[in-house]
């Protein structure tokens, strides 16, 4: 395994290393993830939202919101999603 880029595609949520024949590999990486229903549990809405970090995920939930008709983002919104937010499981 050779050294790793900080490669990142837009849509993919992938990181590239290199390998010693200059391979490029593909890694899994583990992200962050958010129920919707544990912010809303209101919505009966089980979406799980995705992102590679706390700050695309919140990009993530908010357009998700927009679902369920939650145009204005507020900060109390945001601090309920941070609240529950947890780190992806490997499959
Ligand atoms: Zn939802």
């Amino acid at each position: 395994m050779g050294d790793c880029l900080d490669v990142r595609r837009p849509r993919l949520y992938s990181t590239y290393c290199i390998d010693s024949l200059n391979n490029y590999l593909e890694v899994a990486q583990l992200g962050k993830i958010i129920d919707c229903n544990r912010v809303n549990p209101a919505s009966g809405c089980h979406h799980v939202v995705r992102g590679e970090t706390e700050q695309e995920l919140l990009k993530n939930a908010e357009e998700h919101a927009k679902e369920h008709g939650i145009v204005d983002v507020t900060p109390e919104i945001i601090e309920m999603i941070k609240a529950n937010i947890e780190d992806e499981v490997p499959a």
